[in-house]
């Protein structure tokens, strides 16, 4: 997959690109590359088949998020991405009215034509909340969720128990009726789910009285989902086999757990890297010394050079999140060192800032430099009370 085009290349928009930027521009790319209209050409068949996976993964908003963050990386099934289901995308909203004529072009994949055969069952979203220091380190979590299990009284077939499901007698059990139609491509097969047995193949006639015919009841289960190490908030892990059950024997669906990382009071996450602002005293800043510094390994000591001005920048190597694919490798944390300004002195520690004072200024203090200083200074230090009171003073 390394040598894949940019999914926002393919469709020839930015990466800021609305909604119904995409869509124009896949809809051009379609109609020009579709199969109908290039019949036999296999460089315009994957012309189109890549277009069509680029505006599947841009038009979803969770898609496109992943997309941007990790690239195609994030439909490699990795533990942040989840796979990502070509077959499952949905053309219908994209060419509204002309959406029949790309109706076989996905064959089985298409829900509305499958369901006579094995489909996969729909997935279920879901979210859970996790302290940063949970995503930092992966956590495991149990969800409380009321899932769809195969009813135990009819096996799933929706049928009373001693009666069967009949076959649909006005599709002859295929689930789907097709009939021709002129559209503006020329004349088209369309294929539709059966009315009658909405695309089951299938009539019961007595249904069973445990699940009222649909072949499934609702159970309230606990899930543990594994949340790995390293993942950011609004990202989700994939369970797979835990969504809605299948049609028709297919497998279930999957879950998808969105997770929501709370903010740390001192931490900052921006990708795989830590910010954090430390204060350090005056005296540190000036003569160098030793510093607690919190990471999300613990505390660390760190050692502060002599004549460190304030809002200095510390990188601390490998001391960031660990990433979600390798947990060896990790992020930095960057700490902005601050020199506090102490508010609450006692007399004897004004004092001896004074004389410190004095001793930098050649035995004089700073506000009587000041004074001394002459008009300029005295200009600066009036600036609050406004342009009349500075005149005042000139005259
Ligand atoms: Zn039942
Ligand atoms: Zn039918």
């Amino acid at each position: 997959m390394a040598d894949k085009r940019d999914y926002y290349e393919v469709l020839g928009v930015s990466r800021t690109a609305t909604e119904d930027e995409l869509k124009k521009a896949y809809r051009v790319l379609a109609k020009k590359y579709h199969p109908d209209m290039n019949p036999g050409d296999t460089e315009a068949e994957k012309k189109f088949k890549e277009a069509s996976e680029a505006y599947s993964v841009l038009s979803d908003p969770e898609k496109r998020r992943q997309y941007d963050q990790f690239g195609h990386a994030a439909f490699e099934g990795g533990a942040g991405g989840g796979g990502f289901d070509f077959s499952s995308m949905d053309m219908g909203d994209i060419f509204g009215d002309f959406g029949d004529i790309f109706g076989d072009l996905f064959g089985g994949g298409r829900s509305r034509q499958s369901r006579n055969g094995p489909a996969q069952g729909a997935n279920i979203r879901t979210s859970v909340r996790i302290t940063f220091e949970e995503s930092v380190s992966g956590c495991e979590k149990e969800l409380d969720l009321t899932l769809k299990e195969e009813c135990s009284v009819c096996h799933g077939t929706g049928a009373k128990p001693g009666t069967s499901a009949e076959t649909c007698s006005k599709c002859g059990g295929k689930g789907q009726v097709v009939f021709t139609q002129q559209s503006l491509f020329g004349m088209v097969r369309n294929v539709q789910p059966c009315p009658d047995c909405r695309g089951t193949g299938k009539i019961i006639k007595e249904k069973c009285p445990e699940c009222y015919g649909s072949g499934y009841v609702s159970r309230r289960k606990k899930i543990t989902v594994t949340i790995p190490a390293g993942i950011d908030d609004g990202q989700s892990v994939r369970i797979r086999g835990k969504g809605e059950p299948g049609v028709n024997g297919g497998p279930r669906g999957d879950l998808l757990v969105e997770v929501l990382v709370s903010r740390h009071p001192v931490f900052q996450r921006q990708d795989y890297d830590v910010f954090s602002t430390v204060s350090m005293s005056y005296a540190t800043a000036v003569l160098g010394g030793d510093i607690r510094i919190a990471t999300v390994d613990g505390d660390v000591i760190y050692t502060v050079k002599p004549g460190t001005q304030t809002d200095t920048k510390v990188r601390l190597r490998g001391k960031g999140i660990p990433s979600i694919r390798n947990k060896q490798v990790r992020g930095d944390h960057y700490v902005n060192l601050v020199v506090q300004v102490p508010t609450k002195l006692t007399e004897e520690q004004k004092d001896l800032l004074r004389r410190f004072d004095e001793s930098m200024n050649g035995g004089k203090t700073s506000s009587q430099m000041a004074e001394e200083g002459g008009e300029a200074e005295n200009i600066s230090e009036e600036k609050g009370k406004g342009f009349f009171s500075k005149k005042k003073k000139r005259k």
